[in-house]
């Protein structure tokens, strides 16, 4: 079994039941129900903590042999993305991606990372966050924190129309 980023280097088992590692890339294979650990063998060519320049780009062949892989894009502080085979259900995971996986609650239940509803679910929290940002930004922290809050208390407010009205008569007001 050949690593699907080095291609030529084998994939080694440190253990039953534990995933597959590469020593040239420091990746990881994790098929299901075998549990991801954070590789304790040497990695000689990639040090650090990041997979090598451009590994993550690439999309690998499955290392059993069912061909290419599906990349699920993981929107973390900087995205990256995993791979998952369709056929056997292994998960691959370039030097690093796994701990930061592991410091999210993502960890127990990675399927659904290739899902759909989580991926439309994951872009729509971005665009809200940058939406957010941009007004923080553009309004200066203090309006933003009031009106922030202002909206958390209105949010289930049964006059909430009300109050509404309320804000802008006295912002007209003269
Ligand atoms: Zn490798
Ligand atoms: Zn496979």
């Amino acid at each position: 079994m050949n690593c699907p980023k080095c291609t030529t280097t084998k994939l080694k088992q440190t253990g039953y039941n534990s995933p597959y590692f590469c020593e040239a890339c420091g990746g990881m294979w994790l098929l299901p129900g075998s549990r991801a650990e954070v590789a304790d063998m040497t990695v000689t060519e990639a040090d650090g903590e990041q997979a090598p320049e451009g590994q993550d780009s690439k999309t690998g062949l499955c290392p059993s042999g069912h061909g290419i892989m599906i990349r699920a894009k993981i929107e973390l502080d900087e995205p990256f993305f995993l791979e998952k085979c369709t056929a056997c259900g292994g998960i691959w995971f370039d030097k690093g991606e796994w701990q930061r996986i592991a410091e999210t609650n993502l960890a127990d239940n990675l399927s659904v990372l290739w899902s759909s509803s989580w991926q439309r679910k994951q872009s729509r929290e971005k665009n809200r966050e940058s939406f957010l940002a941009m007004n923080q930004n553009l309004l200066g922290e203090s309006v933003f924190d009031a009106i922030m809050e202002l909206a958390e208390r209105l949010k289930d407010h049964p006059d909430q129309d009300r109050a509404l009205a309320l804000l802008r008569q006295e912002l007209t007001h003269p």
